[in-house]
C-alpha cells in the first residue's frame, strides 16, 4: 500500500479532514491533482469525493475556514466549490453514472466510492488519496493508474468503446491528456477511439474546442494534432485544416507538405509564446494554400494570393468552432493576411515607405507577426535559417528605427474628414474618403512629411484636383505647429 500523507501536509486538506471525521464523513482526494501530486507537477485545484452530500459537507467545511469563507454550489451538478487562499476546492457527492445513446448528459444517482472512481475517464485520473484519520494519504488506485503513469500511458478504467462512446468528448481529452504530460495512448484505448470517432459530433463545438485550445497551449502541440489525425478526429472536427495534407509531384517538382510545415511553425511559435491567438496565427497562416495551389509551367508551384484568400477564411472557420468573432478573430486575421509582408521586406532593399506601410497595417500587432514569420521558417538548412533570422533582425531593426521617427503604429492621418468637409464647404461623402486616402498614402510612401502644414497644402491641391473651391482655411486644430 502506497501512502502519500506527506504531501498533504497543508493545512487545506488538515482542515478538510478534520471537519469530516468530526461528520464521520469519508472524503478522498480524487483526480487530476493526485495525478499532477504525483508528477511532481503543483497545482491548487483540487476535487473531493464525499460519500454523502457533497453540499453539506462543503458548507461546514467552509465555516472551519473561517470568516470569509463561502461555499458556492451547483445543486443540479450536487458539487460545491470553496475559493480559499489560492486554492480552488471543488466537492462532489460519489455517484453511479449512466449512460443514453443520444446524450452526453448520464443518469446520476448517489453511489459508492469506488462507482465514482469507476466514471472517471481514464486510470491516471481515477486514483484517490485518503484523507481518513486511520489511512490518512494512502492511494486508492483500482485500475493501476501509477503503473500507467510511470509508463506514461492513457488508458481507460473500463471497456474504451463504452467509456468514448458513452461521452466522446474523452476522446479529445485522452489526445489533450497524451499532449499536455507527453504520454502515449494504450492502444486499445486509440483503437477505440478509432472506431468511435464520430460519435463526436453529438458534443457541441464549444466543449472540442475547449480540449482543442488546451492541446494548442501545450509545449508541444503538433503532438496533439497527429493524434487527432491519425484517430481521423481531426478530418470531422476540423476538416480544413487536414486539407494541408500531401504532397503533389508534377515534372519531378514537389512542393512541402503544408500540413506538418505548420505544425513545426506553431512547435516553432509555441517555444517562444503563450499567446492563444498568435498560435491560432501560426495554425492558420497557411490555411488558404489548397485551394490556391497551381502548377504553373516554367515556375512551379504557386500559391497566389494564399495570405488574403486565408484571410477571408478566417471568420468562418472562427464561427464554426465558436471561437470569439470579435478583436480576437481581427488579430488573426490580420496576420494571416500580412504573414509574407516581413519576408518581402528581408529580401529586398528596403525602402522607408514599405516600412512604414507595414506599421500602419499592423499596428501594434507588428511584433507579434515578426514572431510569426520567424517561427515560419521550417528550413531543415542550418546556414539559411541563420541567414533568414538574420535577415529578420535587420527588418526588426528597421521597423524600430522608422517607427522612432515617424511613429506610424497606431497613427491618424493629421489632416481629418472634418477639416477636409470644412475647409471645402462639402457634406460627408465619398469624395472625404478618397482625399483622406490620397494624403494617407503620400505620407506612407514619403512624398510629404507627416505634419499638419505639409497634409493640409497637399490636401488643397488634391481638392483642385477633384474640382473643388476652398471656402475657408482652417487652422491646425491641435493649435500647434507639428
Ligand atoms: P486539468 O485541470 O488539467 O484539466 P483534470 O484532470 O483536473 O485536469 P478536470 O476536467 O478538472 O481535469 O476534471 C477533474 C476530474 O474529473 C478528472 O481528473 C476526471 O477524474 C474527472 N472527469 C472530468 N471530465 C470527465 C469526463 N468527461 N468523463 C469522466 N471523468 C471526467
Amino acid at each position: 500500500m502506497m501512502n502519500f500523507g506527506d504531501k498533504l501536509q497543508d493545512h487545506v486538506f488538515s482542515t478538510v479532514a478534520a471537519v469530516c471525521h468530526e461528520l464521520n464523513v469519508k472524503i478522498y482526494v480524487i483526480g487530476g491533482f493526485v495525478r499532477d501530486l504525483l508528477l511532481d507537477r503543483t497545482s491548487k485545484d483540487v476535487d473531493f469525493v464525499v460519500v454523502g452530500s457533497g453540499i453539506t459537507v462543503a458548507k461546514k467545511i467552509a465555516g472551519a475556514f473561517g470568516h470569509g469563507v463561502h461555499a458556492s454550489y451547483f445543486k443540479n451538478f450536487g458539487t460545491a466549490m470553496i475559493r480559499v487562499g489560492g486554492w480552488d476546492l471543488e466537492f462532489v457527492g460519489a455517484r453511479r453514472e449512466s449512460y443514453r445513446r443520444n446524450s452526453r448528459k448520464p443518469i446520476v444517482e448517489d453511489g459508492s466510492f469506488s462507482d465514482d472512481q469507476r466514471r472517471r475517464d481514464f486510470t491516471i485520473n481515477a486514483m484517490s488519496l485518503s484523507l481518513q484519520a486511520k489511512d490518512y494519504g494512502q492511494l486508492y488506485d483500482p485500475f493501476n493508474g501509477l503503473e500507467d503513469l510511470k509508463n506514461k500511458l492513457i488508458r481507460t478504467p473500463l471497456d474504451p468503446d463504452i467509456t468514448f462512446s458513452d461521452d466522446p468528448l474523452r476522446m479529445m481529452r485522452a489526445i489533450r491528456f497524451a499532449t499536455q504530460l507527453d504520454f502515449s495512448i494504450e492502444v486499445n484505448t486509440f483503437n477505440a477511439i478509432k472506431r468511435n470517432k464520430n460519435r463526436i459530433t453529438i458534443v457541441s463545438p464549444e466543449r472540442i474546442t475547449d480540449e482543442l485550445n488546451k492541446i494548442i497551449l501545450s509545449d508541444k502541440p503538433s503532438r496533439g494534432f497527429k493524434i487527432l489525425d491519425e484517430t481521423g478526429l481531426l478530418a470531422i472536427i476540423f476538416p480544413k485544416f487536414t486539407e494541408l495534407k500531401g504532397v503533389e509531384i508534377i515534372n519531378g517538382q514537389a512542393h512541402k507538405d503544408n500540413f506538418y510545415h505548420t505544425l513545426q511553425v506553431l512547435d516553432n511559435l509555441a517555444e517562444k509564446s503563450d499567446n492563444l491567438w498568435l498560435r491560432w496565427a501560426a495554425l492558420l497562416h497557411d490555411i488558404a494554400k489548397p485551394v490556391t495551389k497551381r502548377y504553373e509551367k516554367g515556375i512551379g508551384w504557386t500559391f497566389h494570393a494564399h495570405e488574403f484568400i486565408g484571410a477571408k477564411m478566417v471568420p468562418g472557420i472562427f464561427r464554426q468552432m465558436k471561437l470569439p468573432m470579435n478583436d480576437r478573430m481581427r488579430y488573426v486575421q490580420n496576420l494571416v493576411q500580412l504573414h509574407l509582408r516581413p519576408i518581402a521586406l528581408a529580401q529586398e532593399i528596403v525602402t522607408d515607405s514599405a516600412i512604414r506601410r507595414l506599421l500602419y497595417e499592423a499596428g501594434d500587432d507588428v511584433d507579434d507577426l515578426m514572431q510569426l514569420c520567424e517561427a515560419d521558417i521550417t528550413s531543415k538548412n542550418d546556414a539559411k535559417v541563420r541567414q533568414y533570422l538574420m535577415n529578420f533582425q535587420k527588418v526588426r531593426e528597421k521597423l524600430k528605427e522608422v517607427e522612432e521617427k515617424d511613429r506610424i503604429r497606431n497613427w491618424q492621418p493629421p489632416v481629418s474628414g472634418e477639416v477636409i468637409m470644412e475647409t471645402f464647404g462639402i457634406k460627408p461623402s465619398k469624395l472625404v474618403g478618397i482625399i483622406k486616402t490620397v494624403i494617407r498614402e503620400a505620407i506612407l510612401d514619403g512624398k510629404i512629411k507627416n505634419n499638419f502644414e505639409e497634409a493640409y497644402r497637399f490636401m488643397l491641391e488634391e481638392g483642385k484636383k477633384q474640382g473643388l473651391t476652398v471656402k475657408k482655411i482652417v487652422e491646425n486644430p491641435e493649435g500647434k505647429l507639428n
